[in-house]
This record gives C-alpha cells, structure tokens and sequence, in this order.
C-alpha cells in the first residue's frame, strides 16, 4: 500500500481489505480509483466491490474494510470519508507522508482512530 501510494502522489489510490475478522488484514487488493476527481477523493470501482461481496458470500474471505491514501499529506479522514463511513465495522486504512494509520467505522459518519500493529 505505501509503495503504491508512493508512485501516485497526485491521485487518491484504494483498495479492498480481506481478513478472517475485523481486526486481522491478511491480504490487501488494489483497485481502480473510479472518483471524478481522483487525486481529491476516492471511488472503489463498484464491480469489484460487488466481486468481493459475492466472493464472501461464496465463502470466500471477509472483505474488512478499504484503504485509501491522502496525496495531499492528512493523515486523518476527510468530512468526505466520515460521510462515506457508514458501514458499522469496517476498517479504514488511510495512507499519507509514508504512514498508515487505522480507523474503524463506529457509527454513521464516525471513524474512531484504533492501533495498528503491523505483524508477519
Ligand atoms: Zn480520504
């Protein structure tokens, strides 16, 4: 993720968070940033969206939560992100200056910052 929030510095870049629970990222996957203006806000592409769910529903892994990166250096999430975060549980991960911090959709519109261990 800091590697590819690091060869786009003007554009948000995203992506879909995978676990077996919502405290544990096992894998990351990168998606296309659909946004009309990218490089201030973000968009996961629907149809991967709707893969991920079908994927879960098939039993494949638990989509978690996103990532997405902030070029413009805020490492906290924007009024655009707490209106976004209306799903209770979900992690977000946002990338900025070459840190990512974590933050856990608590409510409609509130994205509580929790720690972020990062393990093997
Ligand atoms: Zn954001």
């Amino acid at each position: 993720m800091l590697a590819e929030a690091a060869r786009a510095p003007e554009r948000e870049i995203c992506g879909l968070l995978f676990g077996t629970s919502g405290e544990h990222v096992a894998a990351a996957h990168s998606c296309a940033n659909v946004a009309a203006d990218p490089s201030r806000a973000f968009e996961i592409d629907p149809l991967a969206l709707i893969a991920a769910h079908k994927a879960q529903r098939g039993g494949g892994p638990n989509l978690i939560g996103w990532y997405h990166s902030h070029p413009n250096g805020r490492p906290e999430p924007s009024p655009c992100d707490r209106d976004a975060a209306n799903e209770v549980g979900k992690l977000w991960l946002i990338i900025a200056q070459g840190n990512v911090r974590a933050w856990r959709a608590t409510g409609a519109g509130t994205l509580l910052e929790i720690p972020l261990e990062l393990v093997d």
